[in-house]
């Protein structure tokens, strides 16, 4: 066919030469996907069974990344979210209807506490929340029409390891789903499958990502009736992720092996040095015997992440935590985790009766890729300032 140049601006019969081989995996960025003829049309959402039908359900690059979380958590498949909290929100909307009753710990990522008593409440899910560290005794709170337990271990904030083997094991008794947040673990030093869960979500945003750049997550599912019902629900809800940030995320995994080593390294240091230091009263790291599920930690999981609590004594108001927070150098102020950068963030617990008794005493610490001694020294000036 002859074409005017405008045409060939869309349908150009130059190319650049193939067989372009590089290690990583090219974005591949697309919302069309072109059939091979009119018959071969249709809007499937599952591309593993029928092959690629629209960007929506996700792009080569998307899938990959989806492949490689689920070949690192041991599940069937990995959908990939625009973030954790999206990932939080697909499960729900997948698993829950009108009527269904939840179990949620009080040790729950905050905007997952939100989602549950601001949305699925309004929804007419009966929502309950648990202490994380109730074990097996959670039967106690199951109803006739309980369906979902969620999981996050360690808990957000306060760190409290669950005891995930004994909660799935009775939740299964009853036939209902459980879900955890494995985000701390980064899916690898805890085997989320092998101790009972049915589905997994992380924030890819943090380890995977590595990097504070994108927002990402994941939910994985142990088996086919999980992929197909959040399959379905993926493609009503309509969340997908941009290729551009799933590629910064494969970029990111590749080094997440060494990363995570010195991250558990310098954090376990840091926290060590704190619990000797005479202003703190608790440190709320798995690895210690702090922690409250410390010897659960040593039982299920095979390393720590860098991101901890530490507690100050009765004795410091909130003024002098504050302070202390804000004469740290390093070690930035700042929400999300897991990033090269060190950071700090001070929480007050005083309106939140159902979580432990640490006021306005409690500070929440990143650890990041900085020199140890550099950041320990950040501390210790910190902890001198709070005084003045
Ligand atoms: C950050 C975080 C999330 C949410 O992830 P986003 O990508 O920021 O939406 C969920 N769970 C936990 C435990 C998190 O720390």
């Amino acid at each position: 066919m002859r074409k005017n140049w405008k045409t060939k601006l869309i349908h150009p019969d130059a190319h650049a030469p193939e067989g372009f081989r590089s290690l990583s995996t090219p974005t591949y960025r697309g919302s069309t996907v072109l059939f091979s003829d009119a018959a071969a049309v249709e809007d499937t959402w599952d591309q593993y069974a029928v092959g690629y039908t629209y960007g929506l359900y996700g792009t080569p690059t998307t899938l990959e990344l989806g492949a490689r979380v689920c070949e690192l958590e041991k599940g069937f498949r990995t959908f990939i979210t625009p973030g954790g909290q999206g990932a939080i929100a697909l499960i729900n909307l997948a698993f829950l209807k009108a009527g269904d009753h939840i179990l949620v710990p009080e040790s729950i990522y905050t905007p997952n506490r939100k989602f549950a008593v601001e949305l699925l409440r309004r929804f007419g899910v009966e929502v309950t929340f648990y202490q994380p560290t109730i074990g097996a005794g959670i039967q106690s709170l199951f109803r006739s029409n309980t369906r979902l337990v969620w999981c996050e271990s360690p808990g957000s904030i306060t760190m409290e390891v669950q005891d995930v083997p004994a909660i799935a094991d009775a939740a299964h008794k009853i036939e209902a789903t459980v879900v955890l947040d494995n985000t701390w673990s980064a899916g690898i030093y805890f085997d989320a499958f092998a101790h009972g869960v049915d589905i997994t979500m992380q924030a890819l945003t943090k380890y995977v990502g590595g990097h504070s750049d994108l927002l990402l997550g994941s939910v994985t599912v142990r088996d086919e009736a999980g992929y197909k019902r959040l399959g379905s629900t993926h493609q009503l809800v309509g969340c997908a992720a941009s290729p551009d940030d799933c590629s910064l995320a494969l970029r990111g995994m590749k080094t997440l092996a060494v990363r995570l080593k010195a991250i558990e390294a310098s954090g376990l240091e840091l926290a060590r040095w704190l619990a000797e230091r005479p202003e703190i009263e608790l440190v709320l790291h798995p690895a210690l015997p702090s922690c409250a599920g410390h010897e659960l930690w040593k039982r299920d999981f095979t390393g720590s992440a860098g991101l901890f609590s530490i507690v100050f004594q009765r004795r410091f108001t909130k003024q002098q935590v504050l302070a202390f927070v804000d004469s740290l150098e390093l070690f930035k102020i700042g929400y999300s985790w897991a990033g090269v950068t060190s950071l700090a963030v001070a929480y007050d617990f005083h309106s939140t009766p159902n979580r432990p008794d640490y006021g306005a005493r409690i500070v929440r610490l990143n650890t990041g890729l900085e020199d140890g001694d550099d950041l320990k020294a950040d501390l210790a000036h910190a902890l001198e300032a709070m005084k003045r």
